[in-house]
């Protein structure tokens, strides 16, 4: 392999070592650590496996959980009753409404119910707009992971071409959004796009979230680009895999990310990093 490897599982790891100190930090000032509310309707046994990684993750880094399990029966009344308690609980600093919820339930009415000031999910239109407008307050966890994952290879983002393949409201046109913000060149790709193995090989940095597994083939990789994937899909053996063709791909590429131990630890990082600075910026430590 020529390319080298972004580790999303050691970039997490420190992630939440520098969380452990910020925590403690404003614990110190405020008597309260920081603290995210995390909700989960019906029995999904892979949404339950993710709450409980994120959870997990939570007490590795100092952070307090108000766990909710609520049956697959709940009404949407109900589930809005209780993001509205957890928005007025000032030990609450972030809200984790995990998807996907039950099909009587309008996640989009559920989303813009919670709080703004605690959206650590980001997944608010008011921090979406933020965002468009240059000025974010919360940034969606998985764009904002895959950001620190390009910076953790010490390669200026300013002046790049960037290619991000797919435009969904929580990966791709977020992420290609925080591009723009940080001066890359960007173009969004979708599955209407036009000869796209030729606008991928344009890519410095090319950004993969189509949910296709090994999708990206080295023909589409520009010699030394970096690769970062996004994807999670399960090959026919049940394996997880990426939407990047990795073996070959990286003997294109500079730096790649793999699947698993890329991206995915970087999201829940990032949950964790929005939840804290939540807390500081209602302590005032911001
Ligand atoms: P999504 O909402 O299904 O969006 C997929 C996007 O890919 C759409 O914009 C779609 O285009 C585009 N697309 C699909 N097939 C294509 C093709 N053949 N050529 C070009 N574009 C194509 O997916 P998502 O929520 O963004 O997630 C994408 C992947 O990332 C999934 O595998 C998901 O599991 C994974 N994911 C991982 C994490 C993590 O933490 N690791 C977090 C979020 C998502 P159209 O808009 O034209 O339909």
């Amino acid at each position: 392999m020529a390319a080298r490897l972004i580790d999303g599982k050691a970039l997490a790891l420190h992630v939440r070592e520098r969380l452990a100190t910020e925590s403690a930090a404003v614990l110190a000032k405020t008597g309260m650590k920081p603290g995210l509310a995390t909700i989960l309707v019906g029995d999904d046994p892979a949404s339950h496996l993710y709450v409980k990684s994120k959870q997990k993750a939570c007490d590795a880094a100092g952070i307090y959980i108000d766990d909710h399990k609520l049956p697959a029966s709940t009404t949407q009344t109900e589930l809005l009753a209780l993001i509205e308690k957890e928005n007025l609980d000032p030990r609450i600093h972030g809200i984790l409404v995990q998807l996907p919820l039950p099909k009587h339930i309008d996640s989009k009415v559920v989303l813009e119910a919670v709080s703004p000031n605690k959206d650590a999910d980001g997944f608010h239109p008011y921090n979406f707009g933020r965002l468009v407008e240059g000025h974010p307050v919360f940034e969606a966890c998985t764009p904002k992971g895959v950001i620190k994952m390009i910076e953790s290879t010490g390669v200026s983002i300013e002046g790049k071409r960037a290619v991000v393949l797919g435009r969904s409201n929580i990966v791709g046109k977020p992420l290609a959004l925080m591009l723009l913000q940080r001066h890359a060149t960007v173009t969004i790709c979708h599955s209407k796009t036009k000869d796209l193995p030729a606008v991928c090989r344009e890519a410095e940095l090319l950004l993969v979230a189509i949910g296709k597994a090994k999708f990206v083939t080295a023909d589409m990789v520009r010699e030394g680009a970096i690769v970062i994937d996004v994807g999670t899909n399960k090959t026919p053996e049940g394996k997880l895999c990426g939407d990047v063709d990795f073996e070959p791909v990286s003997q294109k590429a500079s730096w790649i990310s793999p699947v698993p131990g890329g991206v995915g630890p970087m999201t829940i990082a990032m949950l964790l990093d929005n939840t804290v600075e939540s807390a500081k910026r209602a302590a005032g430590m911001l």
